[in-house]
């Protein structure tokens, strides 16, 4: 039975990577999730198969099924960052549990007697317990930004650095304590200090920032459920967090590129520092507001238009119509593309999603590195709900929080169409001086109704 299940396990393992390869194209996505169906499936089965008693796992699959059901039914697409980060925050305190049930019943683990634990299992349990704690309280932080509960500024204070050291350094005599003398005290202080440690980490990163944390946190969640595994010596637990873990710092390192941001600060905690939200001074430009007669009437005698699709797009759901339009222009013989930018939306890949669920060709859209310079011969660039991505300050304002995080060009073409409800700012929280541009007319509604008016107009 060990052999088979542990075959079984190797087979699920590699559903998962195929399932992982899978969804790193458009095309071959809907094979990646049934790898990672299949995987999860075999996994289940094997695991309870394994088990004497049912029971219990009933109620939890019951109880933890129903919730996550309703929330996931529930959820809007735009809150999914935050739901991932709630989501993360669980599979740490698991890690926290788990540590906790075999440190003081480690018969039940096979892993020695009470004051007695074999070290080989308390260094991976004390690891697993702190990358666990860590997640928890990280992501919890994490949750509250993006919840808008918590400021999404950047919290500093002095000597920050020094002690986030500090706090890593006491960690690791914590768990040098634990593993040679297997105290509770120790263990308990432990969890404190990498409580504490897990909210510094988040809290100075603020802003524009977050796709990052989100992603680094998919990552620690995964090293957590590998400690799991490690201690509940279940080796596609291992396999799996391993691969989450991976994937999750392969993810952030190419945000943090994307972002220009170095990948080691934001694994350390260490940027963010900034000032946010420093709002630049327009003195007393004035904004040139359009109307959607005036916007098709622009689009209509324009040959390229670039479409960029930011969070408001999402919230309005204006996807479909966005497609119409387009579809309209192609037909008047316009030039159409769409140009998407790393950290647009919520999650990465978030315009993505949506645009392919509209059924907007693949060819069509295009990424930041090969769209920017096509603005400098586009006619318009319908910038629809974006904001902190096109904002020219993190080119040409040293300092601004975005200072460095490349953005589209979009000042670049003849005319820019800015679809918002507001001259309010974006994410980041900070003023973007191309609204008051020569060549930017402000569409002023939700994005869904201004594009819908704007097709009305063509017809
Ligand atoms: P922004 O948040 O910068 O701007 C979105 C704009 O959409 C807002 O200014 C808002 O203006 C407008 N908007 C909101 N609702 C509507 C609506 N119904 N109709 C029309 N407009 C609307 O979004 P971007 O996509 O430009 O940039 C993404 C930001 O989010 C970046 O700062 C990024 O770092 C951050 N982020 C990204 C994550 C990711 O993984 N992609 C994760 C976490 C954060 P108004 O209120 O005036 O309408």
């Amino acid at each position: 039975m060990e052999t088979l299940s542990t075959l079984a396990y190797l087979v699920s393992s590699v559903c998962f990577i195929m399932a992982l390869r899978g969804l790193s194209g458009p095309d071959t996505a809907q094979q990646g999730v049934t790898y990672g169906i299949a995987g999860m499936a075999i996994a289940i089965v094997t695991t309870l198969l394994n088990v004497e008693s049912w029971g219990m796992i009933i109620w939890g699959v019951l109880i933890g099924g129903t919730i996550g059901t309703v929330i996931a039914k529930k959820i809007e697409m735009t809150a999914l960052p935050q739901l991932v980060a709630a989501f993360h925050s669980l599979v740490g305190l698991a890690a926290v549990f788990v540590a906790a049930a075999a440190f003081f019943n480690p018969e039940a683990f096979g892993i020695g007697l009470v004051g007695d634990i074999h070290t080989s299992s308390l260094i991976e349990l004390s690891l697993g317990l702190t990358i666990g704690a860590i997640t928890f309280t990280g992501s919890v932080i994490a949750f509250g930004k993006l919840q808008g509960i918590v400021s999404g500024k950047p919290v500093s204070f002095p000597n920050q650095h020094a002690i986030n050291a500090a706090i890593g350094g006491v960690i690791l005599f914590l768990i040098f304590m634990l593993c040679t003398t297997q105290s509770a005290f120790f263990f308990w202080v432990l969890v404190l200090f990498a409580f504490v440690i897990g909210v510094l980490i988040i809290i100075p990163i603020g802003g524009a920032d977050m796709p990052v944390i989100v992603s680094m946190l998919n990552s620690y969640s995964g090293w957590a459920a590998a400690g799991i595994g490690f201690t509940l010596q279940n080796n596609l637990l291992i396999i799996t967090g391993a691969l989450v873990g991976a994937s999750g710092a392969i993810l952030s390192y190419i945000m943090c590129k994307a972002m220009n941001r170095s990948f080691i600060s934001v694994i350390l905690g260490g940027f963010g520092g900034e000032e946010a939200g420093a709002a630049q001074d327009m003195g007393d430009r004035q904004a040139k507001i359009g109307s959607a007669e005036d916007a098709a009437f622009i689009m209509k005698n324009a040959s390229k238009v670039i479409i960029v699709p930011g969070y408001g797009m999402a919230v309005a759901q204006a996807q479909h119509v966005v497609k119409e339009l387009a579809d309209t222009l192609k037909k008047e013989g316009v030039d159409v593309s769409y140009a998407i930018h790393p950290v647009a939306g919520r999650m990465p890949g978030h315009m993505n999603v949506l645009l392919a669920e509209a059924n907007v060709p693949y060819e069509d859209v295009h990424e930041l590195e090969d769209i920017n310079r096509d603005f400098a011969q586009a006619d318009v660039a319908y910038v629809i709900g974006a904001n902190d991505i096109t904002n020219p300050a993190a080119k040409n304002d040293s300092s601004s929080p975005i200072y460095g995080m490349p953005v589209l060009d979009v000042e670049k073409a003849k005319t820019v169409l800015f679809v918002k409800r507001s001259m309010g700012s974006g994410y980041a929280g900070i003023e973007n001086p191309l609204f008051y541009a020569d060549n930017t007319y402000m569409l002023l509604d939700d994005a869904k109704k201004m594009t819908e008016n704007i097709v009305k107009a063509f017809e």
